[in-house]
């Protein structure tokens, strides 16, 4: 038998063509477009303005993979880990976080883009469960889809404007996974389905600077993230790998390239880790980097992951690091810590049970 078309991840243009070659109009793919990407439905029987015959062909030729959601975890602060399983019963993590303590009606949602990750930094848990594939468009936006319908299940609210920006910030390197990745944007942006601005996406690379360029080309108005971590070449070697193919030189290029051609500032990422990259030296070593191209600095202290040896600074260090950048005139910010008693912050995702080095707990 003909194995059924996955209709997950095509984008409009590619409904309406669908719709086309099975001998029906085109408005009939904007129709299963809107179910599928605004109302999170994935069986075609209860796309009501359809006709009948319609959704009984749809059932035979085509089919909606949405993730299987396997478990959750709710934190104290309100944010919520799904562990959703693939097709292929691969597994994966999405997080949901409030975009407020005092308001459940605004969430950031954080997605993956690869199963494990090849990168292998030193301190992350994905990194540490090694590399098993890419997803597909249809996978990354099917996170999305699958975490917003429970949410909405859960807090008896409407789906559509649930979910108010998003990072790819979880499992994986998005610009070692390009295409899937920037297709899931273009869907997400789509203003006729899911419908997120641009301005509210932003996509963190370790320094994947051939990426950087492409995207620099795509004439987006999203946000850039770098993991850049240590202000030197001999320090990022050893926290991330990627440092060994485009050093800091090349890459700081490519952030300059970037900001030139998109006219939108860059975020720095500097992960606080104890005794590693936290001292005055360091604080002043990045300063002297990043200061002329006039990035925002995000610092993150760092989330302890079980069974790898660095240690989060305590307070008073993050805090003396946190107050030489600004006193030099940095835009920088301290990341707000969000569900660590669920072992959902960055760095602490990793697809579990298949492998031996996770963060501490479990998502059970
Ligand atoms: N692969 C991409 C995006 C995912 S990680 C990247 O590396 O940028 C998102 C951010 O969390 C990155 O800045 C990453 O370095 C950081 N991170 C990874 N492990 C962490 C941990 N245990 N604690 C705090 N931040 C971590
Ligand atoms: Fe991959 Fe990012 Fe983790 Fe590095 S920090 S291993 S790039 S997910």
């Amino acid at each position: 038998m003909e194995a059924k078309k996955e209709l997950l991840g095509l984008q409009m243009e590619e409904m309406e063509e669908l719709m086309q070659s099975l001998g029906e109009p085109s408005f009939r793919g904007r129709q299963v477009y809107k179910w599928i990407y605004q109302k999170g439905i994935n069986s075609f029987y209860e796309m009501s303005d359809l006709p009948k015959h319609l959704r009984t062909k749809l059932d035979e030729h085509c089919v909606i993979s949405m993730p299987r959601l396997l478990k959750q975890r709710v934190s104290h602060d309100g944010t919520r880990k799904y562990l959703l399983e693939l097709k292929d019963k691969k597994r994966i993590e999405s997080v949901i976080i409030p975009q407020s303590y005092e308001k459940e009606d605004k969430y950031t949602l954080c997605l993956s883009t690869q199963v494990g990750c090849p990168v292998g930094c030193a301190f992350c848990a994905t990194g540490k469960s090694g590399f098993q594939r890419n997803l597909e468009a249809y996978e990354i936006v099917g996170q999305l889809l699958s975490s917003r319908r429970e949410l909405s299940r859960k807090l008896r609210s409407n789906a559509e404007s649930l979910i108010t920006s998003v990072v790819y910030m979880g499992m994986g390197e998005p610009l070692l996974n390009y295409d899937a990745t920037l297709k899931s944007i273009h869907i997400l942006n789509e203003h006729r389905g899911i419908n997120l601005g641009q301005r509210h996406i932003t996509i963190s690379t370790a320094g994947e600077v051939n990426g950087i360029k492409r995207l620099a080309r795509e004439n987006m108005q999203i946000t850039l993230a770098v993991s850049l971590h240590a202000p030197n070449d001999v320090l990022r070697n050893k926290l991330v790998p990627l440092n060994r193919k485009y050093n800091l030189a090349v890459l700081m290029d490519a952030i300059e390239e970037y900001m030139s051609i998109n006219n939108r500032r860059v975020t720095i990422e500097y992960v606080l880790l104890d005794q590693i990259n936290n001292s005055e030296k360091e604080a002043r070593e990045l300063i002297s980097l990043i200061k002329p191209l006039n990035c925002h600095v995000n610092l993150i202290p760092y989330n302890e992951v079980k069974g790898l040896p660095f240690k989060r600074p305590s307070r008073l260090s993050i805090q003396s690091f946190y107050r030489i950048l600004l006193e030099a005139g940095m835009p920088v910010t301290l990341r707000e810590e969000r569900g660590k008693d669920i072992e959902a912050a960055c760095g602490q995702l990793a697809a579990r049970k298949e492998h031996k080095i996770t963060s501490a707990g479990n998502s059970s």
